[in-house]
């Protein structure tokens, strides 16, 4: 099956495309963030799918906005036997209350929170919230070291912030990279995507043709792990007429 890619952009939306040996055309709206993406059938080309998701864009936006509106991930009640996603890995929760600093600690499969007798729900989830942004604070800085060296380029500064639509984002004029902290609950593999996503906008700017060719020579699997990130839709349809 041959397969290849584009990114568009549809009035503000960042789409994703793939084109397959597919006869109809589908669109997924992914959460956590809302992303789009569409899988069109070979024989389309990127002005056709354009036209395609104008015509979806009040379904595409309803989507989006149910998305925003549903509760997210982390408003939980953060009560032993919940779980909770690290690094692509779903870990039941145990909560532990004693004295002291509120704290996380992983414990074999368990995330193990303590907790003083009391702690609101809202504390215990800003502490593991707190916990999450030092799992990604402590990987970034030996992959980024590992990319300036690959692509020989330097990186200088970088944060984590929690982002709305974004998985990470890139200002080309001060080089500052930003990383979502939603990253924490992925496979490691997508973290890397996205450093090297971000540091390829150093050399393009769009998500044009010969961005998808750097991302081919820098990262050669990115598709695959892309497709990991953006996983589980949250509304799926299907058209039999692009
Ligand atoms: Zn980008």
């Amino acid at each position: 099956m041959s397969t290849a890619s584009a990114y568009l952009n549809v009035r503000g939306i960042d789409i994703d495309v793939v084109y397959k040996d597919i006869k109809n055309l589908h669109i997924g709206v992914y959460p956590p963030l809302g992303r789009v993406r569409v899988a069109a059938p070979s024989r389309l080309d990127d002005d056709q799918v354009r036209l395609a998701v104008i015509l979806r864009l009040p379904w595409i936006k309803r989507q989006r906005e149910q998305l925003r509106s549903a509760p997210r991930q982390s408003e939980r009640e953060m009560v032993t036997g919940e779980s909770h996603y690290v690094w692509g890995i779903r870990r039941r929760l145990k909560v532990v209350e004693r004295p002291g600093r509120a704290h996380i600690e992983p414990d074999g499969e368990r995330l193990v929170l303590y907790v003083p007798a009391g702690t609101a729900t809202e504390k215990r989830r800003e502490c593991l919230d707190r916990w999450y942004r030092e799992q990604v604070r402590h990987q970034l800085p030996a992959l980024i070291a590992e990319w300036e060296d690959r692509l020989d380029v330097s990186v200088p500064k970088w944060t984590i912030r929690r982002m709305k639509t974004k998985w990470g984002s890139c200002n080309r004029e001060s080089r500052h990279l930003s990383f979502n902290v939603e990253l924490a609950k992925k496979h490691p593999d997508c973290l890397e995507y996205v450093v090297v996503h971000e540091i390829t906008h150093y050399f393009e700017r769009g998500h044009g043709s010969r961005f998808v060719e750097l991302m081919d020579s820098h990262l050669p699997d990115w598709r695959s792990r892309k497709e990991t990130l953006n996983n589980s839709p949250l509304a799926h349809a299907e058209w039999s007429r692009p």
